[in-house]
């Protein structure tokens, strides 16, 4: 089962789920389930944003996912803000 299949199955079950209405317990599943899916996309790669100029000039690199800085001179495997996995382009 790949990731987003995986992701697939949860947002099924979070649709079951969410019939029985919302008892406590079914509210922790579907919280549960919700925390699962996110931790699953950060997994897979995603390319950061377009390089943007900073206030003073900076080249700056947005992650791909919450927009913070990814610091330049660090190829990071994951932002070091949300955790996103980050697809470095070859040759860099
Ligand atoms: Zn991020």
């Amino acid at each position: 089962m790949t990731n987003s299949e995986a992701i697939g199955v949860f947002k099924e079950r979070i649709a079951m789920a969410e019939k029985y209405g919302y008892t406590d317990e079914i509210r922790d599943y579907i919280e549960a389930m919700n925390l699962a899916i996110d931790a699953l996309e950060k997994q897979e790669p995603m390319k950061p944003l377009q390089q943007e100029m900073d206030i003073d000039g900076r080249a700056i690199t947005p992650c791909g996912s919450c927009g913070e800085e990814l610091t330049q001179n660090i190829l990071y495997d994951f932002c070091p803000h949300c955790g996103q996995r980050i697809l470095h382009e070859k040759g860099h």
